[in-house]
């Protein structure tokens, strides 16, 4: 099938390079001029597993191409939409790029004879797909949904990091359609029949496929807040918290996902999709009393982390800290609401002297911390002087490091992951913490 993506993001481009493996034809459209001619080069410009070897994969192919013209989108049949949609200060999801993309393509498909199928991809609040997407696109297009084209609402489930696998396995297909029109989502399944992996297709209405990806991350965002609530309630009782998690989630009705304490929610989707939900029940007149308690919950946390180390190192002003890691989560360069970067700001805040490392998301970290704390080329040279380390990303790399945590010797660690572990840390001779 001939596909256009637009916004060539984690999950835009993540959508045309899987769809290209299994043998279609992409076009990704940004509006970043200089990520496509990167992309178009054979770089990713983010960093995900698998992503590199793909997109060269699929440019040898020539099943791949990127673009900032929306006229490409005419030569192909069927459209993702994945751009960001983040929320404003008022915690209210700002649709802006989503309109412009909309009323953008809206405009190409004047143009276009055949039928069109737009499929929505990015998180948008319950309600948006029938109230804005469609009018849009009809009032631009001067065509008529379900005859002309075809709307969908497909929400994307991956999680950064893993996000190749993540696509081609996805476990489960949630399709939004518009009442008594099957068209546009039997062509959606057809699509990802090409995927071989086994998962089940759930179609719904749009609202409700809306919501399915709001009440997902609303309910993993409740259960890092309740561990971090069972923890902190530990911690005051001398009782190891990270037993407690572990012993409960040997229930087989839990899983272990989500479920271990330490650590505040971060990343792109969960505080920006939680915050974004709190807001819209406010506005139409229910208090989302447990949401908002989750919301608290992890903002209490970030606190915990600067406090664990005012507590183990007694004032912080002056004193140097070694933070590792700035990506939100392993296998990711993503620094969106990262424990990391926030550690960095409450460090500095309370006067301390920051060195910081991560093998993946130093660049982007730049960006957000700027000249505020000093990057460090390797482990060794940000521990190096360092009174204290934190550790804030589960970096497969950091737990094979014991090399440079030699010179971490007698000095306090707090590990905010548990990627050390006890036992490790009593063979290296570590002033140990957990949070
Ligand atoms: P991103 O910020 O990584 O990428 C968005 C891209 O869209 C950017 O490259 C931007 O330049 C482009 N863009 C914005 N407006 C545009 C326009 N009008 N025309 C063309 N390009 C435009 O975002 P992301 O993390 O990929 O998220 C995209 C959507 O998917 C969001 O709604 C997000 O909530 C949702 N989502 C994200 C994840 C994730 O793990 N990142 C997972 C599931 C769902």
């Amino acid at each position: 099938m001939k596909v256009s993506v637009i916004g060539a993001g984690y999950v835009g481009l993540t959508t045309g390079l899987c769809l290209a493996d299994v043998g279609h034809q992409v076009i990704c459209i940004d509006k970043n001029e200089e990520k496509i001619k990167e992309l178009n080069k054979g770089n990713p410009v983010i960093f995900e597993e698998k992503m590199q070897e793909t997109l060269k994969r699929v440019l040898k192919k020539g099943n791949f191409k990127a673009s900032t013209q929306y006229s490409d989108i005419l030569n192909t049949e069927i459209t993702f939409i994945a751009v960001d949609t983040p929320v404003d200060e008022n915690g209210e999801m700002k649709l802006t790029n989503l309109e412009n993309a909309v009323r953008e393509l809206g405009t190409v498909l004047k143009n276009k004879k055949s039928y069109h199928i737009v499929v929505v991809k990015s998180t948008v609040i319950p309600g948006t797909t029938k109230d804005l997407v469609i009018p849009v696109l009809e009032k631009y297009s001067g065509q008529k949904v379900p005859e002309e084209f075809g709307v969908c609402m497909n929400p994307e489930f991956l999680r950064e990091g893993k996000s190749i696998e993540d696509f081609i396995n996805p476990g489960r297909v949630i399709i939004g359609e518009v009442k008594q029109d099957r068209r546009a989502g039997d062509k959606l399944v057809e699509l990802y029949e090409d995927f071989p992996s086994r998962y089940v297709v759930m179609r719904t209405g749009l609202t409700e496929a809306e919501m399915i990806k709001f009440a997902n991350n609303s309910f993993l965002a409740t259960r890092v807040s309740f561990a971090n609530e069972i923890g902190n309630i530990c911690d005051i009782l001398g009782i190891d918290g990270h037993v407690v998690l572990e012993g409960m989630t040997l229930d087989p009705r839990f899983g272990k996902s989500h479920l271990q304490p330490g650590p505040p929610y971060g990343g792109s989707c969960l505080p920006k999709d939680i915050k974004g939900l709190i807001t819209k029940a406010n506005q139409v007149g229910y208090e989302p009393v447990l949401l908002e308690s989750v919301e608290k919950v992890n903002e209490k946390q970030k606190g915990r982390i600067i406090a664990k180390a005012e507590k183990v190192l007694g004032s912080l002003h002056k004193k140097k800290i070694a933070v590792l890691g700035l990506a939100f989560k392993p296998g990711s360069d993503d620094v969106r609401f990262s424990p990391g970067i926030e550690v960095i700001k409450g460090l500095i805040s309370n006067g301390a002297e920051v060195v910081t490392y991560d093998p993946m998301a130093m660049e982007n970290a730049k960006k957000i911390v700027g000249n505020l704390a000093q990057f460090a080329n390797s482990i060794e040279e940000a521990l190096g002087n360092a009174d204290c380390c934190i550790i804030t990303t589960e970096w497969e790399h950091f737990r094979n490091i014991e090399s440079e945590f030699n010179l971490m010797k007698e000095k306090n660690v707090i590990d905010v992951f548990k990627i050390i572990g006890p036992t490790k840390s009593k063979e290296l001779n570590l002033n140990y913490h957990l949070i």
